[in-house]
């Protein structure tokens, strides 16, 4: 029997708030939204209260969770200042379930700032973000290859993708089943090649994912970061949400990362777009590791003769003047979008090839950066 939105309603009306209000009557609640067994929706408060608000978050999962046939419940708990409440208001990221103000902007803490020991993620010696700034650069066909790369140098190496907006994971690794809970309720990561993979993908239609709004994407990618049983892993790669806007600063700050990889082509306009990329990491204190430049140049299938139609090399120039490393070229060639597209990703499906070559090197120059934190963990 499939859940109704009335069985959830019904579950809400028998959870309180900290004031002892029905969660139903404290006009809190965004729309419920109830599919094939997938329950979502926030609970918008007031920053200033957002701690107390914490523990109630966590009994409406309960209580969502207790329905018969539900199967996914995420709620997020969104803070929003209210105009004029105390500038303190934002509750400091804790553990579990992370409370994100909207509109707050943190000033920026020093890598051994407290707040940013607070969010490591136990068992994952270093998180990493792959980021663009825009959308169709072959962001997360990097991010995949780039973690297969790392994954073939020896390491435990985990992907999350946090392309809240378009995941598209699921396609790239030809991964469409949903992740079980284990016995903590924690959702289990599929295995593929070697990887522990997460998308919100694997959870909704990516049509669904596409119309969340920004408190509730940072709150789903928080859950997708701590409510994750990932195991032992020496680098998690994030492949974030294109662009530079709130969404992704708010993210930048509350995920511990440890540095950045930002993706870029060589045309003008994207290079414009990572140089937002690396000012919003310094904004932040993430160190960037590096750019790569993708879509390079124009390898003949055929032929393999080299051409450099999109004006090659702006990526490694743009990485000197800014004095941030450059990691390397992928050639845009037709097996890359092929074996993206089919689910079957280049360095596993022809690890002797040259592109496998090139998305380990990158990694070697990811891991080498990384050596201290691995090695410490
Ligand atoms: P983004 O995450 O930046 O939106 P995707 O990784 O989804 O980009 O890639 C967009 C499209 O470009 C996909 O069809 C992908 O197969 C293709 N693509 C990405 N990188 C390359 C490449 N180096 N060569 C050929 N096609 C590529």
């Amino acid at each position: 029997m499939s859940v109704t939105q009335q069985q959830v309603l019904k579950a809400l009306a028998g959870v309180k708030s900290p004031d002892g209000v029905a969660l139903t009557d404290a006009n809190v609640l965004s729309a419920v939204t109830v599919n094939d067994g997938k329950v979502f929706f926030s609970i918008n408060v007031d920053a200033a209260q957002a701690r107390a608000w914490e523990s109630v978050r966590a009994a409406t999962e309960a209580a969502v969770r207790a329905i018969p046939g539900v199967t996914t419940a995420m709620i997020a708990l969104t803070a929003e200042r209210k105009p004029g409440s105390p500038s303190a208001a934002p509750a400091p990221h804790r553990h579990s379930h992370g409370v994100q103000p909207v509109s707050a902007h943190r000033p920026p803490q020093s890598p051994a700032s407290p707040m940013s020991k607070q969010s490591e993620i136990p068992g994952i010696a270093a998180v990493i973000a792959v980021a663009s700034g825009k959308g169709g650069v072959g962001k997360s066909t990097t991010a995949l290859n780039l973690a297969l790369g790392l994954r073939d140098l020896g390491l435990r190496v985990g992907l999350l993708d946090a392309d809240i907006y378009g995941p598209s994971v699921p396609r790239l690794t030809g991964i469409h089943e949903k992740p079980q809970l284990d016995d903590n309720r924690k959702m289990i990561p599929i295995q593929r090649f070697g990887l522990a993979i997460m998308s919100i993908g694997f959870l909704v239609e990516e049509e669904t994912a596409m119309i969340w709004r920004g408190p509730m994407v940072m709150s789903a990618i928080t859950q997708m970061l701590r409510d994750v049983a990932w195991g032992t892993l020496d680098i998690l790669v994030v492949d974030m949400p294109p662009g530079t806007g709130d969404a992704q600063l708010t993210l930048a700050q509350n995920v511990p990362l440890r540095g950045a990889v930002i993706i870029s082509t060589p045309q003008d306009l994207s290079l414009i777009d990572a140089r937002r990329g690396l000012a919003m990491f310094k904004k932040v204190n993430v160190p960037v590791l590096g750019i790569v430049e993708n879509m390079s140049y124009f390898q003949c299938p055929e032929c393999g003769t080299r051409s450099d139609i999109f004006g090659h090399g702006g990526a490694r120039l743009e990485a000197e003047r800014l004095g941030v490393p450059f990691l390397g070229e992928i050639p845009l060639h037709m097996s890359i979008r092929a074996t993206s597209d089919s689910g079957t990703p280049v360095v596993d499906s022809e690890p002797d090839g040259p592109h496998a070559a090139i998305y380990r090197a990158i990694g070697a120059k990811v891991r080498d950066q990384l050596q201290g934190v691995i090695a410490a963990a």
